[in-house]
């Protein structure tokens, strides 16, 4: 089962080589057996899910099968699932049960998805190792005793122990495409907007985005095909026809050209993955395509730049979490202050709470123009370098992340040392593009990730030179060891 792909799964289902309700069975089987060892599932919906399968196995005799239909997936916990609980990783919510399903929830089972069940995060999505959840910390398969990375981290972990072959994730500065590049999967972050953010509890609402995770471009062709559109629930969607994403991977590429910002071949990057990301772009060269070099020129802000406004939304977002309305309310609360602090005091962990105090200090009357409004100028000028890139060439390459799998417990202390793993993929967020994170290599055992990014609603452009590179290599063929 670990090599299995959801386009695997579909050629299976059309051959009848076996059903639905067989796979989800071996799935949930797996899930069963091998999941105390990576903690990557939260919740496990087997009778929703087999009930699901038997309904897609009914569709596909009749004809009415959805493009989709009989392929078990897993949903990250931060997307609302009607009737299941919703928790985020939170204490807070670790009683919710989601009246509605997100538009990507709703969309995916349109399209005949089975869901196994809802995976682990960091709580909120803060976090880069998946060691903020309330439910414990998620385990690489690569190497049990380091981080799947984070905030998608059971996603990851999941896909890669050969648990499920595909997952939701979000993407708020780096939350797909580092867990995917820890964990040796393909994870494609979509341009804002491209993608509706309803139903997907919000962190930083000008910065979320939900996307596809899976070993292949291929299969995160087929569900962002599925997840993508316009969806007038969410303000900031993008009214825009959604292209036939598969048809698209085999696009020509020869002529391509490929900007490589001098910038993310910094100090401070390991220097295998240094030289995986070389021997990546010289594969890119055979294909046709023409690497040049070129400047971001405000990569080192980014990172201070998102730290104040990652945070900002968060404390405005995160108010609406009181105690009053739903999820965690402390016990015999004196009075109305008292429920309000003790409830979140109480429902919020540690670095949750940070983020609230950072934001909420950036955002006071007398220090708005010191963060907010100046980390909203650097927030320009990073997308400007960007779009200053883009005229000289079609996509930008380079490392998804400067370290591969790091220990449990290694980073968890010391926050600012954490915040630097989202270095090369954080700008991506703010200038709200589209960014692909693939298998290039390993190092130690230990999975490294090529990251492409592309122009505003071109993700084409990145699945189809993810894809051909793939046809290439074999990195994302490659199975865990703790893998089913
Ligand atoms: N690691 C980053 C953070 O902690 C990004 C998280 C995300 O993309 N959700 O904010």
């Amino acid at each position: 089962m670990p090599n299995h792909t959801i386009a695997d799964i579909l050629r299976g289902l059309e051959a009848k080589t076996f059903s639905s309700e067989e796979i989800t069975q071996q799935y949930l089987n797996a899930i069963n057996k091998h999941d105390s060892n990576y903690n990557s599932f939260i919740t496990v919906t087997a009778e929703q899910a087999l009930a699901q399968a038997r309904a897609a196995d009914a569709a596909r005799q009749n004809g009415s099968a959805g493009t989709l239909c009989g392929v078990p997936i897993a949903h990250k916990d931060i997307f609302c699932t009607e009737g299941v609980r919703t928790s985020c990783a939170s204490k807070m919510l670790d009683n919710f049960i989601a009246p509605y399903n997100a538009t990507v929830v709703e969309r995916l089972a349109t399209a005949g998805v089975v869901t196994l069940g809802k995976t682990n995060l960091d709580e909120f999505a803060m976090g880069s190792s998946n060691e903020t959840s309330f439910y414990g910390p998620v385990r690489n398969p690569w190497n049990t005793d380091c981080v799947p990375g984070g905030s998608s981290g059971g996603s990851a972990a999941a896909i890669a122990a050969g648990l499920t072959p595909a997952a939701t994730g979000t993407d708020t500065g780096g939350s797909i495409r580092q867990p995917a590049a820890l964990c040796g999967l393909t994870g494609l972050k979509p341009t804002y907007g491209r993608v509706s953010r309803y139903g997907m509890i919000a962190f930083a609402s000008s910065l979320d985005q939900g996307g596809p995770m899976a070993k292949t471009a291929e299969d995160n062709a087929l569900l962002l095909q599925a997840m993508a559109g316009f969806d007038h629930r969410d303000s900031t969607s993008m009214d825009l026809t959604v292209p036939d994403y598969r048809a698209g991977l085999n696009k020509d590429l020869s002529g391509l050209k490929i900007g490589v910002p001098k910038e993310y071949f910094s100090e401070g990057l390991d220097p295998e993955i240094a030289s995986a990301i070389e021997a990546s772009l010289d594969e890119y060269r055979k294909m046709g395509a023409e690497i040049k070099s070129i400047s971001l020129p405000h990569t080192h802000l980014a990172v201070p730049c998102y730290y104040i406004i990652a945070p900002a939304e968060a404390s405005a977002n995160l108010s609406r979490f009181d105690g009053v309305r739903y999820g965690y309310r402390c016990e015999n609360p004196k009075d109305l202050d008292d429920l309000y602090c003790r409830s979140r005091a109480e429902g919020f962990g540690e670095e949750v709470k940070r983020r609230i105090l950072i934001g909420t200090y950036a955002l006071s009357s007398g220090f708005y123009d010191a963060y907010y409004r100046k980390a909203q100028q650097i927030r320009r000028l990073i997308k400007q370098d960007f779009d200053e890139a883009f005229k000289s060439v079609d996509i930008i390459a380079g490392p998804t992340t400067p370290n591969p799998a790091f220990a449990l417990g290694e980073k968890v202390s010391d926050p600012l040392t954490m915040y630097l793993e989202d270095i090369y993929t954080i700008a991506v967020n703010l200038a709200g593009l589209p960014a692909i994170s693939l298998p290039a290599g390993f190092t130690k055992g230990k999975p490294i990730g090529l990251q492409l990014i592309g122009r505003d609603f071109d993700e084409i452009t990145l699945l189809a030179a993810a894809h051909q590179y793939q046809q290439r290599s074999d990195w994302h063929q490659q199975a865990a060891p703790g893998s089913v």
